[in-house]
């Protein structure tokens, strides 16, 4: 009855139509949206579970629409894609964490590393690692300091470009981690040769850990696989106190999630990090 309802689905509804305008002001009001400094990166904690130690930060952006107000990345980061602005603010987003970065450094913030999230679009780009080495340059901070979250289409697509280009990053020093590990692609053996460090176990898995036998499973065997690997696990999502204690018994090293902190701006992340540390 379900797929039924699915075909009977008119082909263009007034729902639809709102829904095509809104996309289209979206894209509109972006496309402007860098020039307007209406773009800020958020930073998230990552903590190694067993020391509760800061470890590093996920740099998530964030969208101050003077015509929308904030906007979920979750919405905008799809168009941008679609249009092909992700290419420019993928490279804002680079340069900022590197900028933020070596503001840290000056400061006298502890020496994690900030991870950036990377699109497929953006990675596939032949002067990518250009960009990434120009980011560093400008800003002088070390290939350490910065991570890349790649997605399971990027490090699967089986290119020697691609291969190329991973083992390039890595020889520079830059870590590379898969973003939302399990939900794409069912493919494991890139694993195997691809110089990979960080596996990062998608939320929608970590926040049914207690409560659903299927995504503890599905967790326990990523935890498994990645440790055999000698990999490091990182799993995000992390809401409650409990799942700490049960993604440390399965061998997860480190967590990330509202349990310790939400994204915050690089001000208001740095004293959270003062009084966690304190
Ligand atoms: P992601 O890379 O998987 O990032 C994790 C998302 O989970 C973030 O959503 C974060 O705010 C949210 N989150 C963190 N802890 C918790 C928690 O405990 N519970 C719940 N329910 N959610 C949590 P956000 O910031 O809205 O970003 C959504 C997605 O947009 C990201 O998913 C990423 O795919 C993309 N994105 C964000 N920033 C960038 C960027 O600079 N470049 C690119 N290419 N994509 C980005
Ligand atoms: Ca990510
Ligand atoms: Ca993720
Ligand atoms: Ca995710």
């Amino acid at each position: 009855a379900k797929s039924q309802g699915r075909n009977n689905c008119q082909l263009f509804s007034p729902r639809m139509a709102e829904l095509a305008e809104e996309s289209l002001s979206l894209e509109h009001a972006l496309r402007t949206a860098a020039d307007r400094d209406e773009f800020i990166l958020y930073y998230q904690p990552q903590i190694e579970m067993a020391t509760r130690k800061l470890v590093g930060v996920e740099a998530l952006i964030r969208w101050n629409s003077q015509q929308f107000g904030m906007v979920s990345p979750a919405k905008f980061i799809r168009i941008a894609e679609e249009c092909g602005l992700i290419l420019q603010m993928g490279d804002w987003v680079l340069r900022e964490a590197c900028r933020q970065r070596a503001e840290w450094n000056l400061a006298g913030v502890a020496d994690f590393p900030i991870a950036v999230n990377v699109s497929a679009l953006q990675f596939r780009q032949p002067e990518f690692i250009r960009r990434v080495e120009e980011a560093l340059q400008i800003y002088g901070i070390s290939t350490t300091q910065l991570e890349l979250e790649l997605t399971e289409s990027i490090v699967m697509h089986e290119s020697g470009a691609t291969a190329a280009a991973l083992r390039r990053l890595r020889d520079m020093g830059v870590a590379l981690s898969i973003d939302d590990f399990g939900t794409g692609y069912s493919s494991l053996g890139y694993l195997k040769h691809l110089p990979i460090q960080k596996l990062k176990v998608d939320g929608a898995f970590v926040r049914g850990i207690e409560s659903d036998k299927a995504d503890r499973a599905i967790v326990e065997a990523i935890v498994s696989l990645g440790r055999a690997l000698d990999l490091t696990l990182v799993a995000e999502g992390v809401e409650q106190r409990s799942t700490i204690t049960v993604l440390s018994k399965l061998g997860c090293h480190v967590a990330q999630g509202y349990y310790y902190c939400r994204p915050l701006p690089a001000e208001e992340f740095v004293s959270w990090f003062s009084q966690f540390n304190g």
